[in-house]
């Protein structure tokens, strides 16, 4: 019998399983791959999002997320937020390992069954079917899949109920970056961004995080070639030299967790990757003597099940920058959702007015977000916690999954230290725990 089952290994059942396990708790992590990191690992997903007030003054996100840069750095696997996802399976794996957490990888999770004292859940391996044992369970699946099995309501998508579109992530490698960031400096007007002069240092910008949105007119002169999505290319910089990321494809599903949708995007999309890799060697500047390094072992999936909780976050949350009791993140990145028909990237969609925090403020993700009142000793971290569509869209971003993640661990870490039932936390002592961990609440 374990204290805590942590279901899904991306960084925010990481996050989760660390800090549970440091406050003394006994816990397993299972996680269907043979590696940690989920999205940012799996599915490739880079950079870190904005984690600061949007004018830059005011950091936002510390904790768990600031030692896993830390940690990040230590491997020379960081460069400001783009790290190297090869390095991320290793920060946390240590991280995992150092506290102590079971790690069960290779295994699915099936289902769940609430046995009233404690929770039985199935999974299945190479070894047969085994079942785990523990009175609490953090659903940091991403697609809610323990709260579902549970019972736990939950929504999924846009009004029509179809999520935003799902994309596969890739990397090239030898590329000339100089020649393309040339390229960039001397053509601002073919970019939506960045917006570089001839006074920009290109030196500099190397020692930064970019990332690349347009080659418009290269586009446009080549339509007949260019045969995915979007109507301009989008790439980011990595700290390896010569490699970029590739956030291009997109394919349209009416649920991330239709087998079937899934499978039928994981197609699309690695067509698509081939398209991508055939028209920039042929046609973008610094790309002649690329090469497609890797792709993702599995589709991104922004958006899935969202799990609804005591509170559910919205893009009011956002815009009205609303401040919680019991806050257990701050943020301030905008409503970020991807259109659902998988039309891709374009230069209307992403100038268009969406739900964003004032420059100098930021809104708070509450710890009631994390909790299903009506099942106990269950709560959700990540991508699946309690939320519209739009606020989804706001905190579905790496360093939130964190914190969010980390708040999660603690609030049962601290029920097992101190043999307390979670709906008798003292939301006091969850945010003194937090702050004492360097948590930004
Ligand atoms: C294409 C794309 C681009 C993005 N771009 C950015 C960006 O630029 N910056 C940013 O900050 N954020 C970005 N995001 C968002 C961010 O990457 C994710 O929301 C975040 O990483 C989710 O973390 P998580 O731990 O909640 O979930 P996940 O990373 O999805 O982790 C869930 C884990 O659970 C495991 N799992 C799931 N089901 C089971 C099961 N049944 N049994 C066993 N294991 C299971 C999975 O294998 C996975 O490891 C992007 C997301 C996508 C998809």
């Amino acid at each position: 019998m374990y204290d805590i089952i942590v279901a899904g290994g991306g960084v925010a059942g990481v996050s989760a399983a660390v800090a549970a396990a440091r406050l003394g708790a006994d816990v397993v992590l299972v996680e269907r791959y043979g590696f940690l990191g989920g999205c940012t690992t799996a599915g490739l997903v880079n950079p870190f999002m904005t984690h600061e007030t949007l004018d830059g003054k005011t950091k936002l996100v510390a904790g768990l997320f600031d030692e896993i840069k830390d940690r990040l750095k230590a491997y020379d696997g960081i460069m400001v937020n783009c790290f190297d996802p090869e390095v991320m399976k290793i920060v946390l794996l240590d991280m995992v390992l150092e506290a102590n957490v079971t790690v069960k990888f290779h295994s699915l999770i099936n289902e769940t069954k609430d046995e009233k004292v404690y929770y039985e859940m199935e999974i299945i391996n190479k070894s047969g079917k085994e079942i785990l044992q523990a009175k609490r369970i953090i659903d940091t699946s991403g697609d809610g899949d323990v709260a579902y099995s549970l019972g736990a309501d939950y929504e999924q998508g846009n009004k029509n109920g179809k999520p935003q579109a799902v994309t596969l992530m890739f990397d090239m490698a030898g590329v000339d970056l100089d020649k393309t960031l040339e390229y960039a400096k001397e053509n601002p007007e073919e970019f939506l961004f960045p917006k570089w002069d001839a006074n920009t240092d290109l030196e500099e910008i190397k020692t930064k995080a970019w990332s690349l949105a347009g080659f418009y007119s290269i586009i446009k002169d080549k339509k007949k070639d260019y045969k995915f999505p979007g109507d301009l290319l989008f790439f980011i910089s990595r700290p390896e030299n010569g490699i970029v990321t590739f956030n291009q494809t997109h394919s349209s599903v009416n649920s991330a967790v239709n087998i079937d949708d899934i499978i039928k995007a994981e197609i699309e999309c690695r067509y698509q990757m081939i398209e991508i890799v055939h028209f920039v060697k042929n046609n973008i500047p610094g790309f002649e003597n690329a090469y497609l390094l890797r792709s993702a072992d599995h589709i991104g999936i922004r958006e899935s099940r969202r799990i609804m909780g005591d509170y559910v976050f919205s893009e009011e949350d956002v815009s009205y920058s609303k401040k919680h009791e019991d806050c257990i993140c701050r943020l301030a990145y905008p409503v970020d959702v991807h259109a659902s028909t998988g039309e891709g990237y374009s230069k209307e969609e992403a100038t268009k007015s969406v739900p964003i925090p004032a420059r100098d403020d930021w809104y708070e993700i509450p710890f009631r977000s994390l909790k299903i009142s009506k099942i106990k000793n269950l709560l959700v971290a990540g991508k699946c916690i309690s939320a519209t569509q739009g606020g989804h869209g706001a905190i579905r971003i790496i360093p939130a999954c964190i914190a969010t993640g980390q708040a999660a661990g603690t609030a049962f870490g601290i029920c097992v230290r101190d043999s307390i039932k979670l709906e008798n936390l003292d939301t006091n002592l969850l945010l003194k725990e937090l702050r004492k961990n360097n948590a930004l609440v």
